[in-house]
């Protein structure tokens, strides 16, 4: 079984102002996957431009102050809710179109979250669904949270991976991003960044080879801290460009391919 993380930066135009897909990139994301023919797979999408317009607007997470602010905040939880289910609904029609039998099943019908973390979710639904072959697409999504002062919470596909690997034990973690891997320094703006081939520690990144510092921001910094808790647990992943044609289906097949794995 290999679970796959699609990220936001590749499925969606990710610094669009609205929600934009990338249907090019979808078209053969589905279409390396189809023609990968793993047995098993769970499937798990980032929001990209679906969610984090909105999660920002309406501050999913933070203190809520007064029941102006709550009601305010419900609303923009559905409208979030809505949003990425709207993308969900596009990922797994394009699957559906190369014989894929994804199967959608939103974090937000059976997840809960305390401080964040994902404090319980019933996975017996997707445990059956991978039994019956067909294939779970879960995204990033919005989750309601039992600390009352935030009431509610994003929960990142990078969480989801996190969670997911730990209670199923995939014989392999796979996430596409839209760079090749862990770089010393965002290779988007700087060309002196260099690919880490194995990362295995947050300590190995600060004091990597003596005295060059890796500095790993944004998003990269969120998916780093949730595999690096997975390698903890002796659970290795990695990170490959699905932004470049090819290299999916290289690594579903388990060929091997540019990437950064992260491991104890
Ligand atoms: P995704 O949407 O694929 O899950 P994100 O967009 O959240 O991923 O994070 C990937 C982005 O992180 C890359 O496009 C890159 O610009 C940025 N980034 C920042 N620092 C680093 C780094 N040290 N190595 C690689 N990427 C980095």
């Amino acid at each position: 079984m290999i679970i796959l993380k699609l990220g936001g930066s590749v499925i969606t135009r990710k610094d669009a102002k609205k929600p934009t897909l990338n249907p090019v990139n979808l078209e053969r994301i589905a279409s390396e996957i189809a023609q990968a023919k793993v047995e098993k797979l769970v499937i798990i999408h980032g929001a990209g431009s679906f969610g984090h317009i909105d999660a920002r607007k309406y501050e999913i997470g933070s203190e809520i102050k007064d029941e102006e602010e709550l009601a305010w905040k419900k609303m923009g939880f559905a409208l979030i809710q809505n949003t990425v289910k709207n993308l969900n609904h596009f990922i797994c029609h394009f699957l559906l179109n190369h014989g894929i039998p994804a199967i959608a099943i939103p974090p937000s019908s059976f997840i809960t979250s305390n401080n964040k973390r994902i404090k319980s979710a019933n996975l017996a639904m997707v445990e059956k669904y991978l039994e019956m072959g067909l294939v779970p697409v879960l995204h990033g999504d919005v989750v309601p949270d039992e600390n009352d002062d935030i009431q509610m919470a994003v929960i990142s596909g990078d969480q989801l991976v996190n969670y997911l690997a730990a209670r199923l034990k995939p014989e392999r973690i796979i996430l596409g991003s839209d760079v090749d891997g862990i770089y010393t320094c965002d290779p988007k703006g700087d060309s002196q960044a260099e690919l880490l081939p194995v990362v295995k520690s947050l300590s190995d990144l600060e004091f990597l080879e003596g005295a060059r510092t890796v500095d790993v921001t944004g998003g990269m910094a969120g998916k780093l801290k949730e595999l690096l808790e997975l390698a903890g647990e002796g659970i290795q992943s990695e990170i490959i460009n699905a932004d470049c044609e090819g290299v999916l289906m290289k690594a579903l097949k388990g060929e091997k391919v540019n990437g950064t794995i992260i491991t104890k």
